[in-house]
């Protein structure tokens, strides 16, 4: 018997004007999804805790069996993990994004925020300009004073750990949430890091403006990574075994740190996709594939595939890419899932993690569908896989019980 688990972050959503007072899984071509909603269990979770921020680091807590009200930390210890990074007691972690800022002749804190990913900068020029940032003369004293040394990724999402670190007051912004905003009001305030980061973050704009590969991306017309961003700070994270709590030996298939830590922390194997980018232009197949050879050639009675597409065009207000999103996991990761796995016994779960709004492009609390589909059961709900026919379902009030529905006999 195998068990599957496919994530696809943010798929849930709002009816929208924008697509006729649908909402994208109403209107999008997905015959896999709705063939196994129909014949299978069709239902609605709620993954995000109201008394925690709703986002991708809850929500997959929630869906591996680990309870955010008990162990979350903050998102960035998370991420580290994903790195190899663990925190000692008295480490901060932080999220360090490479933004753009608006540029020109005003105040650091008038500048709008023009993007949170630099406009999806590629993954090469993004570590080359946070590690030539920390290597400034100027810029490393003030990081050492910070006692603050950064852990480059390939993606716009690099690791800041700070020792000694005290959070204490400390308000931090995600910068997605605010997109096209004046950047003032979310800059880090409180307590004794407010301070320090935000010193760190003009510092950074300074140094960065002039940078050579941003003079470059200015003159191709591209957004420049003019900005470190601070966010989603947390100290050291303790999860609990995965294969002592459900007797199953499990990999993890993602594309972002985020999932790939978590994984870490649980005590899943974590495969790498080449050409699975955390994007739209993801390589959907392979990560179909991956799944595929991991269940019947590598042994593992489980994996779990998460896909960040539907979400990262949502904050980038990118409709038309969340449909196609929605649409190529159906047919590609799911589609071959399904192909390979013909003859199988296998159990597979489907969901969203959480809603992520096209009218607001940011995350929301809330229920969203999931579909528990088993193959060796034909009788199920014979409706589609969409927001309001999940509601007519059986209602999960905690995510946290998913992974022991699916590997209830
Ligand atoms: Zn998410």
């Amino acid at each position: 018997m195998k068990y599957i688990l496919i994530i696809g972050d943010g798929m849930a959503d709002d009816p929208t004007e924008k697509l006729g007072g649908k909402t994208p899984l109403e209107v999008v071509s997905k015959p896999n999804m709705d063939r196994l909603a129909a014949e299978g269990e069709l239902g609605s979770v709620n993954n995000c805790p109201k008394e925690l921020p709703a986002g991708s680091d809850t929500a997959i807590l929630s869906i591996f069996g680990c309870d955010p009200r008990k162990c979350y930390t903050g998102r960035a210890p998370l991420e580290a993990a994903a790195q190899g990074v663990s925190l000692q007691p008295g480490d901060v972690a932080y999220r360090c994004n490479m933004a753009s800022l608006e540029e020109g002749d005003m105040p650091f804190e008038a500048r709008r925020i023009l993007s949170h990913s630099s406009g999806g900068i590629d993954g090469e020029l993004s570590k080359r300009l946070v590690e030539d940032l920390f290597a400034d003369p100027e810029f490393a004293a003030l990081a050492a004073k910070a006692r603050a040394e950064v852990h480059p990724t390939l993606t716009y999402r690099h690791i800041v750990l700070q020792h000694g670190g005290d959070t204490t007051g400390l308000t931090l912004t995600p910068p997605h949430d605010h997109l096209t905003e004046v950047c003032g009001p979310h800059l880090p305030r409180g307590g004794s890091a407010g301070p320090v980061l935000r010193e760190l973050m003009e510092a950074s704009f300074r140094f960065l403006s002039a940078h050579p590969i941003n003079v470059r991306r200015r003159a191709k017309g591209l957004l420049p990574a003019n900005c470190i961003w601070f966010w989603a700070e947390g100290t050291a994270a303790a999860l609990p075994s995965f294969e002592a709590a459900y007797r199953k030996k499990g990999a993890v298939i993602s594309a972002v740190p985020l999932c790939h830590g978590i994984g870490a922390l649980i005590g899943l194997d974590r495969i790498t996709v080449p050409g699975a980018t955390g994007e739209k232009d993801t390589n959907y197949l392979g990560k179909g594939q991956a799944a595929v050879k991991a269940l019947l050639e590598d042994g593992y009675d489980f994996v779990g595939v998460h896909v960040e597409a539907p979400d990262e065009c949502s904050h980038n207000g990118d409709t038309e890419g969340k449909l196609k999103a929605i649409e190529d996991i159906d047919k590609f990761v799911l589609g071959e899932i399904l192909c390979k796995m013909t003859g199988e016994d296998y159990r597979i779960l489907i969901l969203s993690d959480h809603k992520t709004l096209t009218d607001t492009r940011g995350h929301a609390h809330g229920y969203v569908p999931y579909i528990l589909y088993d193959s060796r059961v034909k009788a199920g709900s014979g409706l589609a896989y969409t927001e309001a026919n999940g509601l007519l379902g059986p209602h999960v009030e905690d995510g946290v019980a998913l992974m022991g529905m699916l590997f209830r006999e």
